[in-house]
C-alpha cells in the first residue's frame, strides 16, 4: 500500500528540462528530510493520506486521463518506499515514469524509471548532505536530471561543484520562491538575477538552464491544472 496525497493531472510538468510537457502527477506521502523552504510541506507531516495498491493507482490514472501516458512520481519523498511494484505497475501499462526524489535513498527499480529528476538539497535548505553519494541516480546521464534550487551564495557553489562533476547531467537552476510563492514579481526578479550570474559564469557550460517554475508563475502554488 502506498500512501497517497494526491493524483491529479493532466497538467504541466512545471519543472526542470521537461518544463511544459503533459503528465499525470502521483503524490506520496512523507519524507526523510525536513527542508526550511519544503514547497510540499502538505506532503510530510500527518496529511490526509488514502492508502492505495499500485493497480489502484494505475486505475486512478485511467479514470482520470487514458490519453495522458506520462507519470511523475514526487512526493515528499517517494524513495521511502518500495517503488518496484508501482513502478512495474506503471511500466507494463506503457507510462513513462518521471521520478522527483532528493537522492538519499537509492532502489535498483529506479532503473527502470524514463527519467530521475535529482533535487539536492543545498545549504540553504538545512539538509546539505555533502557525502551523499548520487552516482547511482546519476549513473546514465540520458535518463537524468540535475534541478538545484538557488538562493544563496553557498547553493550557487554547491550546483557549480555538481556541474562539475556530473557536466554530462542536465542541469536545472530555479530561484527559490521560499518568501515570495505568491508575489510573482519579486520571483521574476529573482530569476533575472540568477540568469545574470549563469550567463556569465564560466564554470557553467551552456548546457546549464535557467528556469522558473512554470507552475508557480502561472498558478501562484505548486499545482498545475
Ligand atoms: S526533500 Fe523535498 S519534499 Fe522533502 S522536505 Fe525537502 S523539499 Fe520537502
Amino acid at each position: 500500500m502506498y500512501p497517497v496525497v494526491e493524483i491529479f493531472g493532466p497538467t504541466i510538468q512545471g519543472e526542470g528540462i521537461n518544463m511544459g510537457q503533459r503528465t499525470m502527477f502521483v503524490r506520496l506521502a512523507g519524507c526523510d528530510y525536513r527542508c526550511h523552504w519544503c514547497d510540499t510541506l502538505y506532503a510530510l507531516d500527518d496529511p490526509q493520506v488514502t492508502h492505495m495498491k499500485a493497480p489502484l493507482i494505475l486505475k486512478k490514472l485511467i479514470t482520470l486521463a487514458p490519453h495522458c501516458k506520462t507519470l511523475t512520481l514526487s512526493g515528499g519523498n517517494p524513495c521511502i518506499y518500495d517503488l518496484e511494484p508501482l513502478i512495474n505497475e506503471l511500466w507494463d501499462a506503457t507510462y513513462s515514469i518521471q521520478l522527483e526524489t532528493q537522492g538519499s535513498i537509492w532502489q535498483d527499480c529506479l532503473r527502470n524509471v524514463d527519467m530521475i529528476n535529482l533535487s539536492p538539497k543545498p545549504p540553504s535548505s538545512g539538509m546539505y548532505k555533502p557525502d551523499l553519494d548520487l552516482d547511482p541516480f546519476l549513473k546514465f546521464p540520458d535518463k537524468a536530471q540535475l534541478k538545484m534550487v538557488i538562493l544563496t551564495l553557498e547553493d550557487y557553489q554547491y550546483a557549480q561543484e555538481l556541474h562539475q562533476r556530473y557536466p554530462e547531467v542536465p542541469m536545472a537552476l530555479q530561484a527559490c520562491n521560499e518568501l515570495d510563492r505568491d508575489t510573482n514579481g519579486n520571483l521574476l526578479a529573482k530569476y533575472r538575477s540568477l540568469v545574470e550570474i549563469v550567463a556569465n559564469d564560466s564554470l557553467m557550460s551552456d548546457g546549464v538552464r535557467v528556469l522558473p517554475q512554470m507552475h508557480v508563475l502561472a498558478w501562484g502554488n505548486k499545482r498545475g491544472v
